[in-house]
């Protein structure tokens, strides 16, 4: 092969490194704004979504996750909003199914997704038919009132439904529960009792500064979760695992149950030292840390060329400025390092 081409055909294939020499080998894409819930600390009631035209289409959100797998993203999650509100959202876990266990660089090893569980009903079949092996569902709450509070249009009974079929398909659930002072406190043995009883995996998040909550609010919301460990430790003996996902979650076993519990706690501690992902939201732009601004956009790229080469070259550039770390910080009273954008626009 000439020396030319031999060095393109490298710059295609080597993998993404950042600065502080993690591997970038998952990539959680948000493909959609839009949601049919409007959880109180995720989104405003009456939110003001993007026009259509500024959303990557299919095709264009299938050419910039497959440019990330030729890259060396072996996971990929895909999330919003709510993703299987988007129209035509199967297409799109169709195509991906292409790179399971392909391509260069290995191809994807997992493609998952995290929903609020209200379409599952209707596409854990097909979900399933597409490789997708895992789903994490999101429920703060087992009481249909709260439930509707907290998501202010969802409705419980639905999403039980979404997870029930989830199981049929033959994926595993993961429970995703934000941790809320004064809302979900008294629901902490309720839920993990019940997942134990259905098999599903259960992670606890800290409530996190994003979009425009009022910072008493916030605060006021503000539950840690060393406190909540503490207390699943005065009914349960909590065995911590070595697992790590390059994410902030840690685990513990329940020795009574044999259940892995999952602490997220982006806000307490400070797990980016091994951090190996990065974020696309639904317009294209890249997040190379998701408490910190900086993004490159990789809409332009995209739309300029056909050709995938300068979509690689941007992609490369923004690797190559990943920060080491967030600055969130709730230990002061006031919310340091507070991001101004909504969860959903980045995908959580
Ligand atoms: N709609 C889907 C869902 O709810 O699972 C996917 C997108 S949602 C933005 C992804 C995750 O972010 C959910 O588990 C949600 O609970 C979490 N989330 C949203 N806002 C949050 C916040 N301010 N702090 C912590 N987690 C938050
Ligand atoms: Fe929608 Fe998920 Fe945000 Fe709730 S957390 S409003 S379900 S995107």
């Amino acid at each position: 092969m000439p020396a030319r081409a031999y060095l393109c055909a490298m710059d295609v294939q080597a993998p993404l490194i950042d600065p502080f020499a993690r591997p970038i080998t998952y990539l959680r894409v948000s493909v959609t704004d839009r949601c049919d819930f409007r959880c109180t600390y995720c989104m405003a009631e009456h939110m003001q979504f993007l026009p259509k035209r500024d959303l990557l289409t299919l095709e264009e959100l299938d050419r910039l996750c497959s440019a990330f797998v030729g890259l060396g993203v072996r996971k990929l999650r895909v999330t919003g909003g709510e993703p299987l509100v988007r129209r035509n959202i199967m297409e799109f876990f169709r195509a991906m199914s292409r790179h399971l266990g392909a391509g260069p660089n290995g191809g994807l090893d997992e493609l998952t997704l995290t929903t609020n569980g209200s379409q599952l009903a209707r596409f854990a079949d097909e979900l399933a038919d597409c490789g997708v092996r895992r789903v994490n569902v999101s429920l703060d709450t087992l009481d249909p009132d709260r439930f509707a509070r907290i998501t202010r249009w969802g409705r419980l009974p639905q999403v039980l439904q979404g997870i029930e079929a989830a199981k049929a398909a033959g994926m595993r659930v993961k429970i995703n529960t934000v941790a809320l002072k004064g809302f979900n406190e008294d629901e902490l043995f309720r839920l993990a009792d019940w997942c134990a009883d259905q098999g599903h995996d259960l992670t606890f998040i800290e409530v996190m500064p994003m979009g425009e909550m009022g910072e008493e609010e916030r605060l006021d919301q503000y539950w840690a979760l060393s406190d909540l460990r503490a207390r699943l430790g005065e009914r349960f003996t909590l065995t911590p695992l070595a697992e790590r996902t390059g994410g902030p979650a840690r685990y513990v076993r329940l020795e009574e149950t044999g259940q892995k519990i999952g602490f997220i706690t982006p806000l307490t501690h400070n797990f980016c030292e091994s951090c190996n992902r990065v974020r696309i939201t639904c317009t294209g732009e890249l997040f190379m840390c998701l408490g910190q601004e900086d993004r490159a956009d990789l809409r332009a790229p995209l739309r300029a060329s056909q050709d995938d080469a300068p979509l690689r070259d941007a992609i490369r550039e923004a690797i190559a400025r990943k920060p080491k770390g967030h600055d969130f910080d709730y230990s002061r009273r006031h919310v340091a390092g507070q991001v101004s954008r909504f969860m959903s626009h980045t995908g959580g």
